[in-house]
């Protein structure tokens, strides 16, 4: 399966399928890791400020920064949002009015996700996002770039931020090897052989390092990445019966199906998904073995299967029903995998499979008490 081919986040045109309508974990997770967002992006300036002696104290003409895996939501400029306010109270608002007239800053905001990725939803919000901005002075120039970040999306050293949230667990290709050895599975489990884990951890190791490095190229000396990382919990499969319950209990779906006649067994063989989600020393070993950025903090970050967090970011249209998490969760799966599995198993098995699906969910619910858990990283290019 060619990952950057098929992948697409359900786009708004499936209404209540759509991922803008089943992102409100992404949101939580942006919502709850503002402080990070903000105590980066003011380490950042201060850390501009005192490398250089220029005008507008160290502050480039235009700010350059690039939110990769953008996706077809609300998300991405919530975050930029939360960039230019911080950047406006910090720098604009600090400076003098002289240096204002002569240096007006502006920024450069490019939303990267890949080619498949409906951006006409995301640019058609930038109209309003512009008018919401005027109370800003720093000048914003949105535009959208279609390519996969395992590639050079930028030209070398020309951007200063790099944000990227709950997208890098996606890989660029399924680990080779592991299909008929994951027999039943469509993800690492606590029952994989133990070459399944290692095949998906490798493959997590090649497709970060690529990404760090070419960051690495695209970014200016000094240069500030945040990311936020699908993880997990636990250090290796061995440590729960349930490794990955999401995709756990698809597999589990998808057997149902079998029993019915609706899948062939064989296709369930023959599928794993493309994505990983390392444990946080993990992703800080490459970093390091990498090499090409400092690690300046990385925290963990928890949130509610649930999503009961929503009433604490002032979701307004949120409301907690336990019986409805089991269908709130299927749908959000739904929603970021529905175009893979319909590459490889057809559309006509889906709303069958997540019918089974929610019911999995439900009732593992009744159960356990699971969270999502977020890596939050930030890093500074060497
Ligand atoms: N950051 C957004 C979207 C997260 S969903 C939010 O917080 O809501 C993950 C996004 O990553 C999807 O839109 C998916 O298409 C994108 N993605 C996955 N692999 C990618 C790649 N190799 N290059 C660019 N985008 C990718």
């Amino acid at each position: 399966m060619d990952v950057a081919s098929v992948l697409c986040m359900n786009p708004p045109g499936d209404g209540k399928r759509s991922y803008a309508n089943n992102s409100l974990l992404q949101r939580i997770t942006i919502s709850k890791s503002k402080p990070f967002l903000v105590e980066t992006t003011k380490n950042m300036i201060r850390s501009m400020k005192r490398s250089s002696s220029s005008v507008n104290g160290g502050w480039p003409a235009c700010f350059r920064v690039a939110d990769l895996g953008c996706s077809s939501g609300p998300n991405t400029l919530q975050v930029i949002s939360e960039i230019i306010n911080t950047i406006d109270d910090d720098i604009i608002c600090n400076q003098q009015k002289d240096d204002r007239d002569h240096h007006d800053p502006e920024i450069q905001v490019f939303l990267n996700d890949l080619p498949t990725n409906d951006f006409n939803s995301v640019l058609k919000e930038v109209p309003a996002f512009y008018n919401q901005r005027d109370k800003n002075k720093l000048r914003c120039f949105v535009s959208a770039v279609a390519g996969s970040f395992y590639g050079r999306l930028f030209p070398k050293e020309s951007l200063d931020f790099v944000h990227s949230s709950t997208s890098l667990h996606w890989l660029s290709k399924v680990p080779d090897y592991i299909n008929e050895e994951n027999k039943g599975k469509i993800y690492i489990a606590h029952s994989s052989p133990p070459n399944v884990y290692k095949a998906y951890k490798e493959q997590f190791e090649k497709d970060f390092s690529n990404f760090l490095r070419l960051r690495c190229e695209e970014m200016k000396a000094g240069g500030c990445m945040l990311l936020i990382l699908v993880g997990r919990r636990i250090p290796h499969p061995s440590a729960s019966k349930y490794f990955s319950p999401f995709w756990d209990l698809l597999a589990t779906s998808l057997m149902d199906l079998v029993a019915k006649g609706l899948v062939k067994e064989d296709d369930i063989n023959s599928f794993n998904m493309p994505c990983y989600t390392p444990y946080k020393e993990e992703v800080r070993e490459i970093i390091e073995k990498e090499g090409s950025f400092n690690l300046d903090k990385l925290e963990t970050l928890e949130v509610n299967w649930d999503l009961r967090e929503a009433i604490e970011i002032g979701e307004e249209n949120f409301v907690l029903n336990e019986n409805q998490s089991g269908q709130i969760i299927s749908d959000y799966i739904r929603a970021i995998a529905e175009s893979i599995l319909v590459h490889h198993f057809g559309e006509a098995i889906i709303d069958s499979l997540f019918k089974t699906y929610s019911e999995h969910i439900t009732e593992y619910l009744h159960f356990h008490n699971p969270k999502h858990v977020n890596i939050l990283l930030s890093m500074t290019k060497k």
